[in-house]
Protein backbone atom coordinates (compact mmCIF):
# COMPACT_ATOMS: atom_id res chain seq x y z
CA UNK A 1 0.00 0.00 0.00
CA UNK A 2 1.52 3.18 -1.10
CA UNK A 3 1.74 6.15 1.50
CA UNK A 4 -0.54 8.83 0.46
CA UNK A 5 0.53 12.55 0.13
CA UNK A 6 -1.12 15.14 2.89
CA UNK A 7 -4.17 16.60 1.02
CA UNK A 8 -5.80 20.43 1.27
CA UNK A 9 -8.53 19.93 3.70
CA UNK A 10 -12.50 19.22 1.66
CA UNK A 11 -14.31 21.77 3.34
CA UNK A 12 -17.06 21.96 1.02
CA UNK A 13 -18.60 20.13 -1.88
CA UNK A 14 -19.30 17.00 -2.65
CA UNK A 15 -16.68 14.87 -3.40
CA UNK A 16 -18.02 11.16 -2.51
CA UNK A 17 -17.13 10.41 -6.53
CA UNK A 18 -14.14 11.49 -6.91
CA UNK A 19 -12.20 11.36 -10.76
CA UNK A 20 -9.05 13.40 -11.13
CA UNK A 21 -7.34 13.26 -14.27
CA UNK A 22 -3.40 13.87 -15.26
CA UNK A 23 -3.12 15.86 -18.58
CA UNK A 24 -0.11 15.85 -20.01
CA UNK A 25 0.80 17.57 -23.31
CA UNK A 26 3.50 15.45 -25.43
CA UNK A 27 5.27 18.04 -26.75
CA UNK A 28 8.56 17.18 -25.06
CA UNK A 29 9.69 14.55 -21.96
CA UNK A 30 7.87 14.51 -18.66
CA UNK A 31 10.27 16.33 -15.61
CA UNK A 32 9.80 15.55 -11.85
CA UNK A 33 6.80 18.52 -12.26
CA UNK A 34 5.08 16.26 -13.78
CA UNK A 35 5.76 13.30 -11.70
CA UNK A 36 4.77 15.59 -8.56
CA UNK A 37 1.30 16.71 -10.84
CA UNK A 38 0.44 13.07 -11.43
CA UNK A 39 1.25 11.92 -7.89
CA UNK A 40 -1.31 14.42 -6.91
CA UNK A 41 -3.84 13.74 -8.84
CA UNK A 42 -3.61 10.05 -8.48
CA UNK A 43 -3.28 9.63 -4.77
CA UNK A 44 -6.03 11.60 -4.35
CA UNK A 45 -8.40 9.94 -6.12
CA UNK A 46 -7.28 6.57 -4.83
CA UNK A 47 -7.05 8.11 -1.09
CA UNK A 48 -10.72 8.49 -1.49
CA UNK A 49 -11.53 5.34 -3.39
CA UNK A 50 -12.38 7.36 -6.56
CA UNK A 51 -10.43 7.16 -10.56
CA UNK A 52 -7.56 8.71 -11.76
CA UNK A 53 -7.65 9.22 -15.68
CA UNK A 54 -4.86 10.12 -18.16
CA UNK A 55 -5.93 12.46 -20.81
CA UNK A 56 -3.03 13.18 -23.49
CA UNK A 57 -3.72 16.63 -24.53
CA UNK A 58 -2.14 16.16 -28.07
CA UNK A 59 -4.39 18.59 -29.74
CA UNK A 60 -1.33 20.33 -31.58
CA UNK A 61 -0.22 18.11 -34.32
CA UNK A 62 2.29 20.26 -35.12
CA UNK A 63 4.17 19.58 -31.27
CA UNK A 64 3.06 16.66 -30.27
CA UNK A 65 5.06 13.38 -30.96
CA UNK A 66 4.15 9.63 -30.42
CA UNK A 67 7.04 9.07 -28.75
CA UNK A 68 6.57 11.38 -26.21
CA UNK A 69 3.37 9.76 -25.44
CA UNK A 70 5.38 6.44 -25.39
CA UNK A 71 7.58 7.99 -22.79
CA UNK A 72 4.16 8.87 -20.71
CA UNK A 73 2.92 5.77 -20.32
CA UNK A 74 6.30 4.26 -19.26
CA UNK A 75 6.97 7.14 -17.15
CA UNK A 76 3.59 6.61 -15.29
CA UNK A 77 4.13 2.91 -14.98
CA UNK A 78 8.14 3.25 -13.59
CA UNK A 79 6.45 5.68 -10.68
CA UNK A 80 3.96 2.97 -9.97
CA UNK A 81 0.87 5.34 -10.71
CA UNK A 82 -2.08 3.06 -13.16
CA UNK A 83 -4.75 4.96 -14.54
CA UNK A 84 -8.34 3.55 -14.97
CA UNK A 85 -10.03 2.84 -18.23
CA UNK A 86 -8.74 3.56 -21.63
CA UNK A 87 -6.23 6.37 -22.35
CA UNK A 88 -7.97 9.58 -23.67
CA UNK A 89 -6.57 11.10 -26.30
CA UNK A 90 -7.67 14.76 -27.52
CA UNK A 91 -7.08 14.39 -30.98
CA UNK A 92 -9.55 12.12 -31.43
CA UNK A 93 -12.27 14.31 -30.50
CA UNK A 94 -11.73 17.28 -32.58
CA UNK A 95 -15.32 17.15 -33.71
CA UNK A 96 -16.59 17.81 -30.04
CA UNK A 97 -14.33 20.50 -30.07
CA UNK A 98 -15.97 21.86 -32.80
CA UNK A 99 -19.28 21.06 -32.02
CA UNK A 100 -18.74 23.47 -28.51
CA UNK A 101 -17.32 25.91 -31.01
CA UNK A 102 -20.13 25.81 -33.53
CA UNK A 103 -22.86 26.61 -30.49
CA UNK A 104 -20.77 29.96 -29.09
CA UNK A 105 -20.83 30.59 -32.55
CA UNK A 106 -24.73 30.55 -32.76
CA UNK A 107 -24.25 32.66 -29.69
CA UNK A 108 -22.37 34.93 -31.53
CA UNK A 109 -19.75 35.78 -29.13
CA UNK A 110 -17.19 34.59 -31.14
CA UNK A 111 -15.38 36.76 -34.26
CA UNK A 112 -13.09 35.43 -36.66
CA UNK A 113 -9.28 37.00 -36.78
CA UNK A 114 -7.18 36.88 -39.15
CA UNK A 115 -4.03 38.67 -37.30
CA UNK A 116 -0.76 36.87 -37.75
CA UNK A 117 1.84 37.31 -34.20
CA UNK A 118 3.52 40.42 -36.78
CA UNK A 119 -0.09 41.99 -37.54
CA UNK A 120 -0.87 42.51 -33.53
CA UNK A 121 2.60 43.06 -32.50
CA UNK A 122 1.95 46.04 -34.80
CA UNK A 123 -1.18 47.21 -33.96
CA UNK A 124 -0.12 47.30 -30.39
CA UNK A 125 2.25 49.64 -31.17
CA UNK A 126 -0.62 51.81 -32.00
CA UNK A 127 -3.00 51.34 -29.76
CA UNK A 128 -3.12 51.80 -26.13
CA UNK A 129 -2.01 48.17 -24.35
CA UNK A 130 -3.75 46.39 -21.76
CA UNK A 131 -1.51 44.06 -20.01
CA UNK A 132 -2.93 40.28 -18.73
CA UNK A 133 -1.14 37.24 -17.31
CA UNK A 134 -0.29 35.90 -20.98
CA UNK A 135 1.13 39.54 -22.43
CA UNK A 136 -0.90 41.97 -23.65
CA UNK A 137 -4.46 41.54 -24.71
CA UNK A 138 -5.66 41.29 -28.45
CA UNK A 139 -5.86 44.59 -29.61
CA UNK A 140 -9.42 43.86 -30.91
CA UNK A 141 -8.52 44.31 -34.73
CA UNK A 142 -10.84 41.89 -36.38
CA UNK A 143 -13.32 42.41 -34.45
CA UNK A 144 -16.81 43.38 -36.35
CA UNK A 145 -14.73 42.81 -39.56
CA UNK A 146 -15.67 40.88 -42.36
CA UNK A 147 -12.34 38.41 -42.59
CA UNK A 148 -14.01 36.53 -46.09
CA UNK A 149 -12.68 33.21 -46.71
CA UNK A 150 -9.02 34.11 -45.54
CA UNK A 151 -7.64 31.33 -42.34
CA UNK A 152 -8.54 32.55 -39.24
CA UNK A 153 -8.64 31.84 -35.95
CA UNK A 154 -11.84 32.16 -33.93
CA UNK A 155 -11.49 34.98 -30.66
CA UNK A 156 -14.12 34.81 -27.78
CA UNK A 157 -15.92 38.24 -27.85
CA UNK A 158 -14.84 38.65 -24.08
CA UNK A 159 -17.20 41.66 -23.20
CA UNK A 160 -19.77 39.72 -24.72
CA UNK A 161 -19.27 36.65 -22.92
CA UNK A 162 -18.89 38.12 -19.37
CA UNK A 163 -22.46 40.19 -19.91
CA UNK A 164 -24.02 37.09 -20.90
CA UNK A 165 -22.56 34.52 -18.37
CA UNK A 166 -22.59 37.49 -15.47
CA UNK A 167 -20.46 37.27 -12.37
CA UNK A 168 -18.86 33.33 -11.47
CA UNK A 169 -16.83 31.71 -9.53
CA UNK A 170 -15.14 28.76 -8.23
CA UNK A 171 -13.68 26.94 -5.64
CA UNK A 172 -10.21 25.34 -5.05
CA UNK A 173 -9.56 22.64 -2.39
CA UNK A 174 -6.84 24.25 -0.79
CA UNK A 175 -7.67 28.54 -1.62
CA UNK A 176 -10.81 28.58 -1.24
CA UNK A 177 -14.06 30.55 -3.04
CA UNK A 178 -12.18 32.59 -5.85
CA UNK A 179 -13.79 34.99 -8.36
CA UNK A 180 -13.59 33.78 -11.96
CA UNK A 181 -11.80 36.60 -13.54
CA UNK A 182 -11.09 35.78 -17.45
CA UNK A 183 -11.48 39.59 -18.70
CA UNK A 184 -7.82 39.27 -17.50
CA UNK A 185 -6.72 37.60 -20.85
CA UNK A 186 -9.00 39.78 -23.29
CA UNK A 187 -10.47 38.12 -26.34
CA UNK A 188 -8.79 34.68 -25.79
CA UNK A 189 -8.31 32.60 -29.43
CA UNK A 190 -10.33 29.39 -29.15
CA UNK A 191 -9.62 27.63 -32.40
CA UNK A 192 -6.54 28.22 -34.03
CA UNK A 193 -5.62 28.76 -37.64
CA UNK A 194 -2.93 26.05 -37.09
CA UNK A 195 -3.77 24.07 -34.79
CA UNK A 196 -7.26 23.13 -33.67
CA UNK A 197 -9.05 23.99 -30.48
CA UNK A 198 -7.62 26.11 -28.07
CA UNK A 199 -6.32 24.47 -24.47
CA UNK A 200 -9.13 26.05 -23.15
CA UNK A 201 -12.05 24.63 -25.31
CA UNK A 202 -10.41 21.21 -25.46
CA UNK A 203 -9.74 21.04 -21.24
CA UNK A 204 -13.08 22.69 -20.39
CA UNK A 205 -15.38 20.75 -22.92
CA UNK A 206 -13.05 17.05 -21.31
CA UNK A 207 -13.04 17.73 -17.94
CA UNK A 208 -17.17 17.19 -18.43
CA UNK A 209 -17.08 14.72 -20.93
CA UNK A 210 -14.86 12.70 -18.89
CA UNK A 211 -16.78 13.39 -15.73
CA UNK A 212 -13.78 14.65 -13.62
CA UNK A 213 -15.19 15.96 -10.74
CA UNK A 214 -11.74 17.46 -8.82
CA UNK A 215 -9.04 19.14 -11.87
CA UNK A 216 -6.13 18.53 -10.51
CA UNK A 217 -3.36 20.65 -11.37
CA UNK A 218 -0.28 23.04 -11.04
CA UNK A 219 -0.83 26.86 -9.65
CA UNK A 220 0.92 27.81 -12.67
CA UNK A 221 -2.71 27.30 -14.07
CA UNK A 222 -4.78 29.00 -11.30
CA UNK A 223 -5.95 32.51 -13.01
CA UNK A 224 -6.90 30.09 -16.42
CA UNK A 225 -9.73 28.43 -14.48
CA UNK A 226 -11.80 31.62 -14.44
CA UNK A 227 -11.56 31.05 -18.30
CA UNK A 228 -13.09 27.45 -17.82
CA UNK A 229 -15.58 28.81 -15.42
CA UNK A 230 -16.88 31.03 -18.04
CA UNK A 231 -16.54 28.42 -20.98
CA UNK A 232 -18.56 26.08 -18.61
CA UNK A 233 -21.24 28.99 -17.54
CA UNK A 234 -21.18 29.65 -21.22
CA UNK A 235 -22.10 25.94 -22.51
CA UNK A 236 -24.36 24.64 -20.10
CA UNK A 237 -21.36 22.56 -18.21
CA UNK A 238 -21.46 21.60 -14.16
CA UNK A 239 -18.61 23.28 -12.74
CA UNK A 240 -16.11 20.51 -11.10
CA UNK A 241 -14.00 21.21 -8.41
CA UNK A 242 -10.45 22.08 -8.32
CA UNK A 243 -6.89 21.65 -6.46
CA UNK A 244 -3.84 23.87 -7.87
CA UNK A 245 -1.22 22.03 -6.14
CA UNK A 246 2.53 23.60 -5.14
CA UNK A 247 4.77 23.79 -7.87
CA UNK A 248 8.36 22.61 -8.14
CA UNK A 249 10.93 25.13 -8.35
CA UNK A 250 14.51 25.21 -10.03
CA UNK A 251 17.48 27.11 -8.08
CA UNK A 252 16.38 30.32 -9.67
CA UNK A 253 12.95 29.93 -8.14
CA UNK A 254 11.38 29.01 -11.91
CA UNK A 255 9.25 26.38 -11.51
CA UNK A 256 10.63 23.29 -13.60
CA UNK A 257 10.44 23.27 -16.84
CA UNK A 258 10.67 21.20 -20.11
CA UNK A 259 12.78 23.64 -21.94
CA UNK A 260 14.59 24.21 -18.56
CA UNK A 261 17.75 22.06 -17.34
CA UNK A 262 15.76 19.78 -15.31
CA UNK A 263 16.33 15.54 -15.89
CA UNK A 264 13.51 14.06 -17.38
CA UNK A 265 11.86 11.00 -16.46
CA UNK A 266 13.27 9.20 -19.25
CA UNK A 267 16.99 10.03 -18.22
CA UNK A 268 16.33 8.87 -14.68
CA UNK A 269 14.48 5.94 -15.67
CA UNK A 270 17.49 4.79 -18.20
CA UNK A 271 19.85 5.65 -16.09
CA UNK A 272 18.32 2.92 -13.65
CA UNK A 273 16.99 5.30 -10.89
CA UNK A 274 13.91 3.10 -8.89
CA UNK A 275 10.70 4.78 -9.38
CA UNK A 276 8.55 3.72 -7.06
CA UNK A 277 11.46 5.47 -4.62
CA UNK A 278 11.25 8.82 -6.54
CA UNK A 279 7.32 8.64 -6.14
CA UNK A 280 7.93 8.01 -2.41
CA UNK A 281 10.74 11.20 -2.11
CA UNK A 282 8.22 13.04 -3.73
CA UNK A 283 5.28 12.27 -1.75
CA UNK A 284 7.30 12.86 1.91
CA UNK A 285 8.55 16.44 0.56
CA UNK A 286 12.13 15.05 0.24
CA UNK A 287 13.68 17.01 -2.87
CA UNK A 288 16.77 16.68 -4.81
CA UNK A 289 19.24 19.60 -4.19
CA UNK A 290 18.52 22.73 -5.97
CA UNK A 291 14.42 21.92 -6.24
CA UNK A 292 12.07 23.50 -4.10
CA UNK A 293 8.29 23.63 -3.87
CA UNK A 294 6.56 26.67 -3.93
CA UNK A 295 4.69 27.91 -0.66
CA UNK A 296 2.80 30.76 -2.06
N1 LIG B 1 -1.79 19.90 -20.77
C1 LIG B 1 -1.46 20.83 -19.74
C2 LIG B 1 0.02 20.78 -19.46
O1 LIG B 1 0.69 19.80 -19.79
C3 LIG B 1 -2.18 20.57 -18.44
C4 LIG B 1 -3.58 21.04 -18.50
C5 LIG B 1 -4.46 20.83 -17.29
O2 LIG B 1 -4.09 20.07 -16.37
O3 LIG B 1 -5.53 21.43 -17.30
O4 LIG B 1 0.54 21.73 -18.90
Amino acid sequence: MPQYMVFPQIKHGNLAQVVTRFAPSPNGLLHLGHAYAAICAHDFAKAHGGRFLLRIEDIDGTRSRAEHIAAIFQDLAWLGLAWDGEVILQSRRIDRYHSALTRLKAMNLLYPCICTRGDIAKALKIKPVIHGPDGPHYPGTCRGQQTGDRAHSWRLDMRAALEQAGPLYWRDLAAGKQIADPAQFGDIVLWRKDAPASYHLAATFDDDADGITLVVRGRDLFAYTGIHRLLQALLGLPEPQYWHHDLLLDETGEKLAKSRASPSLATLRQAGDDGAQWAASLRAGQLPLGISLSTA
